[in-house]
């Protein structure tokens, strides 16, 4: 049977990618007070503890996405959603397995298959915050890179949900510790980049393990052929939704420079020379065009850093705990290593390469001008890339806005440094760190105030700090003369080196 095709358009462009804008607040407009406003959480049938955790979390009004997949999720029905990244896709789905489970019930009843671990623990963490509302609901991780043991250990405590890797699942159900037969939904989420990676295999074992009545929902954020074949295989009658990759044309400014490859990669240092974003995202089309760039740009003086599929775990954590505190001025990243990664703030992208995909092109920009913010999207393009920019122009149906390389003149003589500084302490959630512990420990005793400590990451065995650069080396010796949680700690600061 064919999916129906329930395509959320027009009426929400005017919202654009996930940013909510509170002029559409239903309140706001007289005609709509009697019923809840299209995007009001309230329209659904969720719990009164639910609706006041979303009010609490800032979610005024539901994503495009949500708005779209939601009332069908809610129904229990099968469901493909197709919809760009940060548009808000894992409340989509969060909800409608939290709204499913029964707290009391000690069985796995929710499992999410996620394509890489920082990803699982992305939407962890998302499931956490949107299930404050209700009693203890526990949600594990299970990713490679950790021992089975402690992961069945977790399990064995009781776990409502799962979250992780298809090919970790599978060694969990392989090995007898992980029993499906009380799930409810089953959650493929960036099921395109899974495929991507070869999970197709992996995934159809974990499916035909779940009960055949249960629920599965499907989120990507483009559509390959692959996920059909997904979907006639393991969903039933499912509803296909998507919003279409549009902005607000207004929050993300685009320009264009055309360059020759040869001058191509320093373009990219004047460019931020020029317009000086704190954080930027630039897009290579191959790996080897991101090491390059690193290199020139830390020649320069710049700290930047490389994302790309072949990266250990412990180093990619490292990487993007740098770049999402403000630690790292420049994040050079191929298409598929940034696929599905939240990172908010974004003052520029950077299409080093045109991107011969426009739909990818789409992808890429809309990383900047999220919520409230706009941003800068600045793409260089040689002679030979012109056909490539055409088909952007035509999916964008907007002309190229082209501006000469000449005109990129330095802003300040002094370099572009990022404002914060990343430290890391040996120890993590293992050792029972919580970020509120670190952040007493500089407060308190070390004497610093709140505004000077940035974003606090605590992983499995290191907690990431960011701080003020104009204190992290005093930071630096206070923490290690002091303790945290009582016990003495080793701690290093982190620079682009590493
Ligand atoms: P996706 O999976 O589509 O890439 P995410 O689920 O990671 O997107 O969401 C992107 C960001 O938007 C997250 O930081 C999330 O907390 C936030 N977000 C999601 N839904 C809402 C909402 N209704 N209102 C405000 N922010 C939201
Ligand atoms: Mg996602």
């Amino acid at each position: 049977m064919l999916p129906q095709v329930i395509a959320a358009e027009p009426a929400l462009e005017l919202i654009g990618g996930a940013g909510i804008h509170p002029r559409l607040s239903g309140t706001d407009n007289p005609s709509m007070t009697a019923s809840p406003a299209p995007l009001d959480f309230a329209r659904l049938p969720l719990t009164p503890a639910a609706l006041a955790n979303l009010q609490l979390l800032g979610y005024t009004q539901m994503t495009p996405i949500q708005a779209a997949s939601l009332p069908i999720a809610l129904l229990g029905k099968d469901l493909i959603a197709q919809a760009k990244t940060g548009s808000g896709k894992t409340a989509a789905f969060a909800l409608a397995l939290l709204a499913n489970l029964n707290a009391r019930r000690f069985a796995v009843q929710a499992m999410v298959l996620c394509p890489t671990r920082e990803l699982a623990d992305q939407v962890t963490q998302e499931i956490r915050r949107l299930a404050r509302a209700e009693e203890n609901i526990k949600v594990v991780t299970l990713c490679g890179g950790v021992a089975l043991r402690g992961q069945n250990a977790s399990l064995e405590h009781g776990a409502h949900i799962v979250v992780g890797t298809p090919g970790r699942i599978m060694d969990h159900l392989e090995r007898g510790h992980l029993d499906l037969s009380a799930l409810n939904t089953l959650v493929l989420d960036e099921a395109d980049r899974m495929l991507d990676m070869g999970f197709f295999d992996d995934i159809a074992k974990v499916a035909r393990q779940c009960p055949p009545e249960r629920q599965t929902l499907l989120f990507s954020a483009t559509y390959p052929e692959g996920i059909a074949k997904l979907s006639q295989q393991f969903m039933r009658q499912p509803q296909t939704v998507k919003v279409e990759a549009q902005h607000e044309a207004s929050k993300i400014r685009q320009r264009w420079y055309q360059v020759r490859d040869s001058e191509r990669l320093h373009t990219v240092s004047k460019v931020l020379n020029h317009y000086r974003p704190a954080s930027t995202l630039a897009f290579c089309n191959t790996k080897l065009q991101c090491r390059e760039l690193v290199q020139v740009l830390k020649a320069q003086g710049f700290s930047a850093l490389a994302l790309y599929g072949e990266l250990e775990q412990r180093e990619r954590d490292q990487v993007l705990v740098q770049f999402s505190n403000r630690s790292c001025s420049v994040l050079v990243a191929t298409d598929v290593a940034a696929r599905g990664l939240d990172i908010s703030q974004l003052e520029m992208v950077i299409n080093v390469d045109v991107t011969p995909d426009s739909e990818v092109h789409i992808h890429r920009i809309g990383r900047t001008g999220r919520a409230d913010e706009e941003g800068w999207a600045i793409s260089l393009a040689s002679m030979n890339e012109m056909g490539a920019v055409g088909r952007i122009e035509q999916l964008q149906n907007v002309e190229s806005d082209w501006h000469k390389v000449e005109d990129l003149t330095p802003a300040s003589q002094e370099p572009l440094v990022p404002p914060m500084v990343t430290l890391q302490i040996v120890g993590g959630r293992k050792e029972k760190i919580r970020a509120g512990d670190v952040l007493g420990a500089l407060t308190g005793e070390a004497g610093f105030t709140r505004e000077q400590v940035g974003k606090i990451n605590v992983n499995e065995y290191s907690t990431y700090v960011a701080l003020d650069r104009r204190i992290a080396d005093e930071a630096l010796q206070k923490l290690s003369a002091g303790k945290v949680k009582g016990k003495s700690v080793r701690v290093r600061l982190l620079d682009d080196e590493s």
